[in-house]
């Protein structure tokens, strides 16, 4: 049989082996999800929302043990894993609020002896190939709201999260989510590739762009609705009027937070040279403040790296930087083992030539860069290939509201950053990603709409 190895990332230890998939274990899940989904379709949704709830307090009731285990699955410093835990708590009670509405149907004429009407039936089948850097958010984004509106999940957590990924497929079988309705597919990308050669009606995947596109080319013959979120590379302008302190505190915590591995973290910062210095200033001090080491302690604010091979990629960044004149304030080196550690790194004098204010670092790595004008400003944070989020600090609304009109990106932000809202979708442009979470739409998405004729004889 195969087994996953699981490592600690923190320590380097090997603390589980978990039974995996194969090409054959996974062609016959996904049969048994194909013949199990229908009679979940047919459930009323008040079953199926109970069966949610259920699955809400049982997070509630396991909180501790389910953060340990995402601290040891991927390094996150404990106190944020519980914040993940019980930042997922709303987002479970905006789906529970929202989703018999949301596929409620539609009557949308009556006249002539004709009725018109719209449904929101179930894609059937999906896939959802998972991140491990928010497993609980970017897993349940997707296969709440997916089960809510009648569909089986094949469910293929990161390998570097699976032992998460095996909680959250047991706490939605022990709350009543028949086992071939929800599927969890253990091992790494080939058990993905395995997964998109089934027969599956939607593919929902969360990861990086390169995969991403590797998955899109692999279903594109399927036909199927494909949503992709991808990387970014978010870049946040602090204009002249901002307060430099209160923007250098958020900003950093935006930068590190998650030791820098969020898609949606702060990972290039422009700001006007009237206030360059006191930002800086600020900003090296806040993030002096962040403690890193040990993830299980709970005073630690910066963890381990996730994956090893992130180590030599943050190490090229800076080396392109220092190589093309950037000015480095702290860090700038891995830290000895066991276990991937990074120090957290700040760069001045940074510009687009560089790597780093290019590509995504993720990890606890950020340029700020001089810029003269809004307008400079502008062209900068659009001068990218991604488009996930972007934000500007300053005291003017209409100024805020017009300058964030201009810039492409799926989310915009005043004054705060690395936020993400049940309420709002979440998308991204350009090569950030196709599709959406969050929000009704969000729910919608799991479904097709159905369009019914209807005459009276
Ligand atoms: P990744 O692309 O390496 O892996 C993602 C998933 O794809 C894993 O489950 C992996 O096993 C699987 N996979 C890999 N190769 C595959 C293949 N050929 N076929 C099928 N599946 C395959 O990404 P990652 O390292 O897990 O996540 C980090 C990336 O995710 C970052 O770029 C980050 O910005 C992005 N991300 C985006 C969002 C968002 O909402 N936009 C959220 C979280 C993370």
């Amino acid at each position: 049989m195969n087994t996953l190895k699981v490592f600690n990332p923190a320590t380097g230890a090997l603390v589980a082996e978990l039974p995996a998939d194969d090409a054959a274990s996974v062609a016959r899940k996904a049969a048994a999800a194909r013949a199990a989904q229908p009679a979940w379709a047919a459930r009323p949704i008040a079953e199926r929302l109970e069966i949610v709830r259920r699955f809400r307090a049982a997070v509630v009731a396991q909180l501790e043990t389910l953060a340990a285990t995402l601290t040891q699955d991927m390094g996150k410093p404990i106190a944020q894993a519980r914040n993940e835990l019980n930042g997922l708590l709303p987002r479970l009670d905006f789906f529970l609020e929202q989703a018999e509405g949301a596929v409620r149907d539609e009557h949308v004429f009556d006249g002539g002896g004709m009725h018109e009407q719209i449904s929101h039936v179930p894609l059937g089948v999906v896939a959802n190939i998972s991140a491990w850097n928010y497993p609980w958010f970017v897993g349940c984004n997707v296969i709440v709201p997916a089960l809510l509106t009648g569909n089986a999940v094949l469910y293929k957590p990161s390998e570097y999260a699976a032992q998460t990924g095996l909680h959250i497929a047991r706490l939605l079988h022990e709350a009543g989510v028949p086992a071939d309705v929800m599927v969890p597919l253990i091992g790494a990308g080939e058990v993905g590739g395995a997964l998109l050669e089934q027969k599956i009606d939607g593919v929902f995947f969360t990861g990086s762009h390169a995969t991403g596109v590797r998955i899109a080319n692999a279903v594109a013959g399927k036909l199927v609705k494909l949503q992709l979120e991808l990387g970014g590379k978010d870049p946040t302008y602090v204009r002249a009027d901002a307060d430099p302190k209160a923007a250098a505190e958020s900003l950093a915590d935006g930068a590190m937070y998650n030791t820098g591995q969020s898609c949606c973290s702060v990972e290039r910062i422009y700001v006007h040279e009237s206030l360059h210095d006191a930002f800086v200033e600020h900003f090296v001090k806040t993030v002096d403040s962040f403690k890193q080491g040990d993830p299980t302690d709970a005073g630690t604010y910066i963890g381990a790296i996730t994956r090893a091979p992130q180590l030599a990629v943050l190490e090229a960044q800076v080396a392109d930087a220092l190589s093309k004149g950037a000015t480095l304030l702290r860090g700038g080196k891995r830290l000895p083992g066991p276990g991937h550690w990074f120090q957290p790194t700040v760069f001045t004098n940074v510009n687009h030539q560089m790597e780093l204010m290019r590509e995504e670092s993720f990890g606890p790595v950020i340029g700020i860069q001089k810029v003269k004008s809004d307008d400079e400003a502008v062209a900068l944070m659009n001068d990218t290939r991604y488009g996930l989020t972007a934000g500007v600090y300053t005291k003017d609304e209409a100024a805020a509201r017009a300058l964030l009109s201009r810039v492409n990106a799926g989310s915009v932000y005043w004054n705060c950053c690395d936020r993400v809202s049940p309420r709002l979708p979440w998308s991204g442009h350009g090569d950030s990603g196709v599709g959406l979470t969050l929000s009704v739409e969000g729910i919608r998405t799991f479904t097709r709409p159905k369009a019914w004729h209807l005459r009276t004889p």
